[in-house]
């Protein structure tokens, strides 16, 4: 059993960089009896997955716990259409280990490089009006609480309990493996298109949106017009073709969503079709941006007033338009995990690639949340938000219930940290 403790300087911050983590020591266990020590030392921890949120979310004032040093355990049961992997794993190398058994995830978000269980966490999503978030794969996964005990939750098994834990934001204990469901491996080709007029795509949205697997529209609220419209289809025998999209026009060559950026990292384009793990993402797993210059926010709610909210989007542009590289509208189906975004409703998510200026962002960030407020946007846990915990409880229906949960499984708060504060209150024992 070994347990490095170290802060080397990758590790200090997220992978923007606009969050130092304040934690004494992080500490890179290779077992669970070598988790069981850290805990049975800490007054507090967090878990770091791949670092990709864009809040203090992960930090802590205690111990940082990084499982990337874990067994890197992918074990596909192609009998039962499931996988097993350790909570340390990377959705690119997870993808193609189960492409390689014949098998797929039904979905992927745009980066491959982020972890399984920090994206379950905090109910990361990839777009698609039939495709449920990320965690709504998850069959069952192993928890380990500050107290040392493992317990498994399972979908079928648990019910109630399994639904509240599994977007968790990390405040119920180390996910230490998750077992997902797995769908046959498909092929999938990608088309973009550009230039489309503003009012033809929220006048035409339900029929934008359900033509194909997943959709995503870019617009930069600087014209009336969406940027770019990419379309993921999946490719079922030799009778496929792009969308029939008379009054937008196909790219010439291959895209970046953010117009100008060369598109060297992102996934083929131009209907090529090729096998999902390598379309569904908008970027290669082979480039690994170690950082970025960015920053991110994105707000989702109830579908039926995308119509509303983009054309109050529209009216926003000149506030937004300065500090925005890009802003994407996706479509996750509702589900029934307490804390995702999509719970109970089926959802559009507006999606915000801001510049890295954080001072700026966060005033326009306030904003927009005004500006949003009749359609009642729940956040996305692991991007920036201002929200509170009194308009969060409204949003998120079972965020009570979350904290009693959280009252269980972790009574003497090891894994709170000031994140938890502000989005679930201070007195959120109810
Ligand atoms: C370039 C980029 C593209 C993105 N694209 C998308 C997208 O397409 N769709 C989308 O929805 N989001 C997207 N995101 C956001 C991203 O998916 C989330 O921030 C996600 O949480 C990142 O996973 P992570 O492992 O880096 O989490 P971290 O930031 O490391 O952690 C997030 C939370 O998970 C907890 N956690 C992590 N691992 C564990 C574990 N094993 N046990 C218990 N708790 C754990 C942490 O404690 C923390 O609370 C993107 C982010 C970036 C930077």
């Amino acid at each position: 059993m070994t347990t490095t403790a170290g802060n080397s300087a990758a590790q200090q911050m997220n992978w923007a960089g606009n969050v130092t983590f304040s934690a004494a020591r992080t500490h890179r266990p290779d077992s669970l009896d070598a988790i069981r020590a850290v805990l049975a030392r800490a007054e507090r921890v967090r878990v770091l997955g791949s670092g990709h949120s864009f809040s203090d979310i992960a930090d802590t004032d205690g111990e940082l716990v990084s499982l990337e040093a874990l067994p890197t355990s992918i074990d596909v049961d192609t009998d039962a259409a499931t996988v097993r992997i350790g909570g340390g794993i990377r959705y690119g190398e997870l993808a193609a280990a189960v492409n390689a058994k014949g098998l797929a995830l039904p979905n992927m978000a745009s980066l491959p490089h982020i972890s399984v269980a920090g994206s379950v966490a905090t109910g990361t999503h990839g777009s698609g009006d039939a495709n449920g978030s990320l965690a709504t794969s998850v069959r069952s996964f192993e928890l380990l609480t500050a107290d040392g005990e493992l317990h498994v939750l399972d979908r079928e098994r648990d019910g109630d309990r399994f639904a509240g834990s599994v977007v968790s934001l990390g405040a119920l204990g180390v996910v230490t493996a998750l077992t997902l469901d797995l769908v046959p491996a498909f092929a999938v080709r990608q088309d973009v298109f550009t230039g489309l007029p503003q009012d033809a795509v929220i006048e035409q949205f339900d029929a934008l949106t359900s033509a194909a697997y997943s959709v995503s529209l870019f617009t930069d609220w600087r014209a009336p017009r969406f940027t770019q419209a990419w379309f993921k289809q999946r490719v079922t025998g030799d009778g496929h073709a792009a969308p029939d999209l008379a009054w937008a026009t196909p790219a010439a060559q291959p895209m970046h969503p953010v117009v100008g950026v060369p598109p060297l990292h992102c996934t083929a384009q131009g209907g090529v079709v090729g096998p999902w793990n390598e379309r569904l993402p908008h970027f290669r797993a082979e480039f690994t941006p170690s950082s970025g210059d960015e920053l991110q926010s994105e707000y989702l709610f109830d579908r039926r007033h995308a119509a509303d909210a983009l054309r109050a989007m529209s009216a926003l542009g000149p506030v937004l338009a300065p500090v925005l590289q890009v802003c994407e509208v996706r479509t996750v189906a509702a589900d029934g995990l307490w804390l995702s975004p999509a719970y109970g409703q089926d959802t559009v998510g507006l999606h915000f690639t801001w510049t890295s200026d954080a001072a700026a962002v966060l005033p326009v960030i306030a904003l927009l949340e005004a500006a949003l407020e009749p359609w009642a946007p729940r956040p996305h846990w692991g991007k920036l938000f201002t929200l509170g915990a009194a308009t969060l409880h409204e949003r998120f229906p079972r965020l009570d219930a979350f904290s009693r949960l959280r009252t269980e499984y972790d009574p003497h708060r090891v894994f709170d940290n000031a994140f938890l504060q502000r989005v679930l209150g201070h007195e959120d024992d109810a």
